[in-house]
């Protein structure tokens, strides 16, 4: 049985990592795939063509998330061809990584503007489709940072922690039209953000992680199935730890 037969779920920056584990694991559920990306129009092509062999439909679309413009008339271009949005999911995020005492104000406005502002831009800009339809499922990706901090990522963990204040607020008023609106805190997930990293790094991470590995994209993308789906229908307002238990 495939658990988003006939759904329709956007998913902000979906070339890579995150986001393109979604994408799969969704088409594969058999929901049709809207997705954006910031720049590689050919992997976007590629990733239409694959996906699109799971019979639904799929389409890439040139969208920067930050921009509020942007979101707009993506929307809006969406809303020609699918009438129902079931499922909007606020992946796009960058990291600028440094102390305070280096950090440029550039680093930290670019930081909350792709994380934190695209998530305002993407569920102000799909609310008038989920109103009229009386449901809808939004889904947040924020971060184990944004729940506990991190030294070096202070404009990261702020974006993230914006976040889940924004959905909670998002949940309490849209729950009385049958909207939805929950974040996904991952720990470590393995994807090109984290190959940037030292490898001894990286395994002293796994090693700290109670089930003693790192994430994968699709343990994200499972969870986002379940969010998104009527199985999860009296979830609202809520952070979910995917983080192999590296916050108890
Ligand atoms: P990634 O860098 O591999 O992918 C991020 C995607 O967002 C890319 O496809 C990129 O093109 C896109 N993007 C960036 N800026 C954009 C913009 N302005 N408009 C549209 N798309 C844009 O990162 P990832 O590891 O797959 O992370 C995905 C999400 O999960 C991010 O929000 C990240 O903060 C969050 N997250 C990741 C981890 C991790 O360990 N990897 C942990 C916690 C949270």
């Amino acid at each position: 049985m495939k658990i988003l037969k006939d759904k329709t779920a956007i998913i902000t920056g979906a070339t890579r990592g995150i986001g393109r584990g979604i994408a799969e694991t969704f088409a594969k559920q058999g929901a049709n795939v809207l997705f954006t990306y910031s720049s590689s129009l050919d992997l976007a092509k590629e990733i239409e063509k694959d996906l699109s062999s799971e019979g639904v439909v799929v389409r890439g679309y040139k969208s920067d998330a930050s921009s509020f413009e942007d979101c707009q008339k993506l929307v809006e271009e969406i809303s020609q061809e699918f009438e129902v949005i079931d499922i909007l999911i606020n992946n796009a995020g960058i990291t600028r990584d440094n102390l305070l005492m280096r950090m440029q104000e550039d680093d930290f406005d670019k930081v909350i503007e792709v994380n934190l502002k695209s998530v305002f831009n993407m569920t102000k800009a799909i609310q008038r489709t989920m109103l009229k339809q009386r449901f809808g499922s939004i889904i947040n990706m924020s971060s184990v940072v944004g729940v506990k901090g991190n030294a070096g990522q202070s404009n990261y963990a702020a974006s993230k922690a914006g976040i889940i204040g924004f959905s909670k607020s998002i949940a309490l008023e849209l729950g009385s039209r049958n909207i939805r609106c929950n974040v996904i805190a991952p720990g470590f997930i393995e994807t090109e953000m984290t190959d940037v990293l030292d490898e001894k790094v990286v395994q002293e991470w796994r090693d700290s992680i109670p089930l003693k590995r790192g994430g994968t994209p699709f343990d994200i993308a499972n969870t986002c199935v379940w969010l998104g789906s009527d199985m999860s229908s009296y979830i609202t307002g809520q952070t979910i730890h995917v983080n192999g238990g590296l916050l108890t």
